[in-house]
């Protein structure tokens, strides 16, 4: 049995009593939820944040890593640093990452390495653009996103990587994969898994979608067989919506 993982990608959004306000409802909503809650404040706000979750069940994630380890590189972030301020978890590829500040496959796997090479859990994020969908390419971005997201990574680290399948064109639109496209892809990820890493590994780890999950919608994209939780932007910001993805997540 796979654990459900929810992660409230905050992106930037908040500020530092606001982000409080929220990661303080989260922790109170998640109490007792089944599923494995992460969020993924602005890097401002992670030690504030941290205090906050301190106690609770709801880890800490961050939205980026550098993967450089320390010196003359302005505005990185290390994974160490991010360790000492609390945080437990990373998001690798996001889409807005890749498409937005232009971030290649390479640079998507030198990060996802770093993060695991410093003791951080990943979100390793793939997902096609619509072209790529209307040109029936789905299942060859996701397989060419993962295979180069996860190259050298070794079958040990496994256990503390999470894949999220994110359609591009699902992401903050409102527009949703229906629950069969989404299994659909995840299916054929898990297949990809299968082939790299072999059935075992592949059967335990966890693949979320990601894409205008709404707390009406979450419940049926969550009972997909290959659907393990989500990674929730829009949603995440609102305390009772997010309560509701992540109970709808923790049957
Ligand atoms: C995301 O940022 O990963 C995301 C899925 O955003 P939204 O839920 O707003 O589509």
């Amino acid at each position: 049995m796979r654990q459900p993982i929810v992660g409230g990608n905050w992106k930037m959004n908040t500020n530092r009593a606001s982000g409080t306000e929220l990661a303080s409802a989260v922790a109170s909503s998640s109490a007792s939820a089944r599923a494995q809650v992460v969020v993924f404040p602005p890097f401002p706000y992670l030690l504030t944040i941290a205090d906050t979750l301190k106690g609770s069940r709801v880890m800490l994630g961050a939205q980026d890593v550098s993967d450089r380890a320390d010196g003359a590189f302005t505005g990185e972030v290390s994974c160490a640093m991010l360790k000492d301020c609390g945080v437990s978890w990373a998001l690798t590829g996001h889409s807005e990452r890749r498409h937005v500040i232009g971030e290649t496959d390479a640079l998507v796997n030198a990060k996802t390495k770093a993060a695991l090479a410093a003791g951080l859990s990943v979100i390793l994020c793939i997902g096609e653009k619509l072209d790529q969908r209307e040109a029936g390419k789905t299942d060859l971005v996701n397989e060419t996103q993962l295979r180069a997201g996860l190259a050298g990574v070794e079958p040990a680290s496994l256990s503390n990587v999470v894949i999220a399948y994110e359609p591009v064109w699902a992401i903050g639109t409102g527009k949703t994969a229906s629950p069969a496209d989404a299994q659909a892809a995840h299916a054929h990820i898990r297949k990809v898994l299968r082939s790299m890493y072999g059935v075992d590994h592949a059967e335990a780890m966890r693949i979320q979608y990601g894409g205008s999950v709404t707390a009406s919608n979450a419940r049926e994209l969550f009972s997909q067989p290959d659907i393990d939780g989500g990674l929730i932007g829009g949603a995440s910001l609102k305390p009772a919506d997010f309560a509701q993805i992540v109970a709808a997540a923790s049957p």
